[in-house]
């Protein structure tokens, strides 16, 4: 029955079935090693649709089923507010709701997940779903320093300092009005105070200026949770160029690697730079957010993501892994955050192996893929909070 129904099946499909099938040794090893994503949206999702990821959500990308079945052992939990959120003075309330739907998944099922805050406590914790909070923006925080220490508090243990537009802290590298020129004043005192706390520098969305500040200033060493290399996408700054990501890794910093199809295809992230362009055209004469929200959406009908497969996911960590070196790479998918737009075999959290399989079939050894997967992020993470001070 099998074999008659295959035979059926379109050569293209095929394809797809033969590369979404990993071997068992990839399983083992997905299953075996520690696998630390540092960026998922769930939390986002949550606030507009409730589901309970305790059990199988298929419409999502991470539930408890399939991160168990993909092997995934910390996810990040993204508390993400958006600049429009932020200039409407919801933001603070946004993010407090978001960590309290992280928190409930500990609470409502200790069996399954648990809050993880510190790296020490992984190793306890294996066998459930760990998961530790990272702020998406850091536009809650408003312009008062002590909201620093009310989200370590809360549980934050990321902070990636800005999103789509320059706010209170830093330039974002989807806009060119570089309000800052960098990092602000209040942005620097809000880096020394991560660094005080043991809260990690993000430095994803944040303009190459803001960037170089951010490593003149910091104690210690930060990530990049969710991107990629600029070398793929040449007109999308949004990805970082090799001689900032050079940087961070000179500094003991990791750059993990995002799945989502705009961080991997040059034709993708320009058209979607020219849509994010054109946004703020309409935002400048007036135009309602409705208005905006319509055009981003036929935009999007327009633009279909290019087809993609594990392999373009690959290709940048062999990039990056040539350019900043094994112990620097890790893995920041931006699963729920990219509106599908993932590798036809990426699809979710349950995929980990065939992006395992990957590795293997080209030529990673064991220990180099337990790096990539999770030890290098955890390295860096135990590294940061040594250096906190003690509170
Ligand atoms: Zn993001």
């Amino acid at each position: 029955m099998r074999r008659i129904a295959f035979a059926l099946l379109p050569l293209c499909m095929i394809g797809v079935l033969h590369a979404a099938e990993p071997s068992a040794r990839a399983r083992q090893l997905a299953q075996d090693a520690i696998i630390v994503d540092t960026h998922i949206d769930a939390p986002e999702n949550a606030i507009g649709d409730w589901n309970d990821l305790t059990g199988s959500v298929p419409k999502r990308e991470f539930d408890y089923p399939r991160a168990k079945e993909g092997g995934l052992d910390v996810p990040w939990m993204s508390i993400f507010t958006s600049a429009e959120e932020d200039q409407a003075g919801k933001a603070w309330t946004i993010a407090n709701l978001q960590i309290d739907f992280v928190r409930s998944l500990a609470t409502r099922a200790p069996d399954k997940f648990a809050l993880l805050l510190s790296p020490q406590d992984v190793e306890k914790n294996i066998g459930k779903i760990m998961l530790p909070m990272g702020m998406e923006n850091g536009a809650p925080i408003g312009d008062d320093l002590s909201k620093v220490q009310f989200f370590f508090d809360r549980g934050i243990r990321y902070i990636t300092l800005c999103h789509g537009e320059d706010n209170r802290i830093a330039d974002s590298s989807y806009v060119d009005t570089a309000k800052w020129g960098g990092l602000s004043p209040f942005g620097e005192k809000v880096v020394a105070e991560m660094n005080r706390l043991g809260i990690i520098v993000d430095v994803s969305h944040i303009s190459d200026d803001a960037l170089r500040d951010v490593l003149r200033i910091t104690d210690v060493p930060v990530i990049a949770s969710h991107s990629g290399f600029r070398h793929f996408t040449p007109t999308w700054k949004r990805n970082l160029p090799d001689d900032l990501a050079k940087d961070i890794a000179k500094e003991g910093g990791v750059i993990q690697i995002a799945f989502g199809t705009v961080f991997l295809d040059a034709k993708q992230s320009k058209e979607w730079g020219e849509k994010r362009a054109q946004m703020g055209a309409m935002k400048k004469a007036g135009k309602s957010q409705a208005e905006i929200e319509a055009f981003d959406k036929q935009f999007a009908k327009d633009h279909p993501a290019p087809v993609l497969h594990v392999d373009t996911v690959l290709d940048h960590i062999d990039y990056a892994v040539k350019v900043v070196g094994i112990d620097h790479v890790g893995i920041g998918s931006d699963f729920d955050g990219v509106s599908g737009e993932l590798p036809v075999d990426l699809k979710s959290v349950k995929d980990f192996p065939v992006l395992v399989d990957g590795l293997l079939k080209r030529g990673y050894s064991e220990a180099d893929i337990r790096k990539i997967l999770g030890g290098n992020m955890l390295r860096v993470w135990t590294a940061i909070e040594a250096k906190a001070e003690k509170h």
